[in-house]
């Protein structure tokens, strides 16, 4: 394997940084080590199907337990949902969280980590974690990338210090940070580009795919990653590749990277009617909770979004009628809840015009209340959703849920920019952020 450091640089780069990171980039070079995949740490059962559309219900059994799919999982980018403890996220309900490598690896170091057993233990999270690869971080910086056949050199966002990620090198960091679910290395080719870069790009994925899959910790489960962009040809060719390996489950990926709901829900039907049944699939950085309906609808179990808790922080609060901004004048004096269908700590406990108050003084509580609300909504969206599969009566939900929450669209004040609704546009803003 072929080091992708250009020499020079690395040299000078070496003086540059920390002891930490020296050891960092020596490590690069270091043997990697090799795992045969002997055991399966994931079980999914199929509980129900809707008739009417190509929902499942299932349950996912993992080493820290099981999940019930079709499941919202919480974004822990930094070992942290923001402004949420882990004891609450377990009260709650949630059975499994992300955590993404390319950020615990930059900081505060993956073999940290591992001294103290896994990301479990440093964090205190008894339930699930499911790691990003961080090909998606990693290839949302452009101009600080080399890509090469071998993998990718970035620079670090903390310190500036150079880094090579390769599929092996991935795998090792997962299997340090000891995660259920780990995800193959993958290149998440920007929105837009071209049909050339877009096949470019899956074909890179593919082989990482490979070599993800040979070097990963048998001891964690394990998820290949279908890319193609908006390219249906492209699309199938990568689900019927990915769906060929020995897999422990499969995601879409190269989605909500700012092509738009349509072009995303193409990517999810030129996908999915390649995938296998028994293995659980995963549409990767989606999304609103139109988003995520419409998907269960295609035949999707798993789903990561930052928009609960972005936007919680940003004054934006779910609502079973809509998506409100409690900044708005209108709340001044409304001393009801957010939302009086809502049963949840903040709801039960404080008014929309307490939380206002909140956010115009910029005290922290406001984004405690606030994220708190909006997962305990996504929370129990997907009970919902469970609920009406295992009653074959997914539709008409569909039908009802979105007509309320559509009802006072044109009161709401309070559309999502575009560019908060991508992917992309949100992680070049807040790289270190989510
Ligand atoms: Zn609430």
């Amino acid at each position: 394997m072929t080091c992708l450091l250009p020499a020079p640089t690395h040299s000078c780069i070496m003086k540059q940084t920390t002891e930490r990171n020296n050891s960092v980039i020596s490590a690069l070079h270091s043997p990697l080590p090799t795992f045969s995949k002997e055991t399966n740490h994931i079980k999914f059962d199929i509980l129900a199907k809707d008739h009417g559309t190509r929902a499942r219900r299932g349950r996912l059994h993992l080493n820290h337990g099981t999940v019930e799919t079709p499941v919202f999982m919480p974004v822990g980018t930094q070992g942290t949902v923001k402004a949420m403890s882990q004891e609450e996220l377990a009260d709650m309900g949630f059975q499994i969280i992300l955590g993404n490598t390319y950020h615990l690896y930059l900081r505060p170091g993956h073999e940290l980590i591992r001294s103290v057993g896994d990301l479990h233990k440093f964090i205190n999270w008894r339930g699930n974690i499911l790691t990003d690869s961080g090909g998606f971080q990693v290839f949302s910086l452009e101009h600080i990338r080399k890509i090469g056949e071998d993998g990718v050199v970035f620079r670090s966002y903390v310190d500036g210090s150079y880094h090579e990620f390769t599929p092996e090198r991935v795998m090792e960091i997962q299997s340090a940070l000891g995660t259920d679910i780990v995800m193959a290395f993958d290149e998440c080719a920007p929105y837009p580009c071209t049909e050339d870069y877009a096949r470019e790009a899956m074909v890179r994925t593919h082989e990482w795919a490979k070599r993800s899959l040979d070097s990963h910790d048998p001891n964690q489960a394990f998820f290949g990653i279908i890319q193609g962009s908006v390219y249906p040809e492209l699309r199938r060719q990568s689900a019927q590749f990915i769906a060929s390996l020995d897999t422990d489950g499969i995601a879409i990926g190269g989605v909500s990277v700012g092509e738009g709901k349509e072009l995303m829900m193409n990517a999810v039907d030129w996908s999915v009617p390649h995938l296998p049944e028994h293995k659980p699939r995963y549409l990767m950085g989606v999304g609103t909770p139109e988003d995520i309906i419409d998907s269960v609808v295609r035949g999707i179990d798993m789903f990561d979004c930052v928009l609960p808790t972005r936007l919680g922080r940003n004054g934006s609060l779910y609502t079973s009628q809509g998506r409100i901004n409690i900044k708005n004048n209108k709340f001044i004096d409304d001393f009801s809840p957010v939302d009086p269908e809502c049963d949840c700590w903040c709801c039960r406990n404080y008014s929309a015009a307490y939380l206002r108050h909140l956010y115009k003084c910029d005290e922290i509580l406001a984004s405690r209340l606030a994220t708190y609300h909006n997962l305990y909504f996504y929370r129990t969206l997907m009970i919902r959703i469970r609920e009406a599969i295992e009653q074959n009566r997914l539709t008409e939900y569909r039908k009802e849920f979105l007509a309320k929450y559509r009802r006072h669209r044109a009161s709401v004040h309070d559309e999502i920019p575009r560019q908060d609704l991508s992917r992309d546009g949100a992680q070049k803003k807040t790289l270190s952020m989510e």
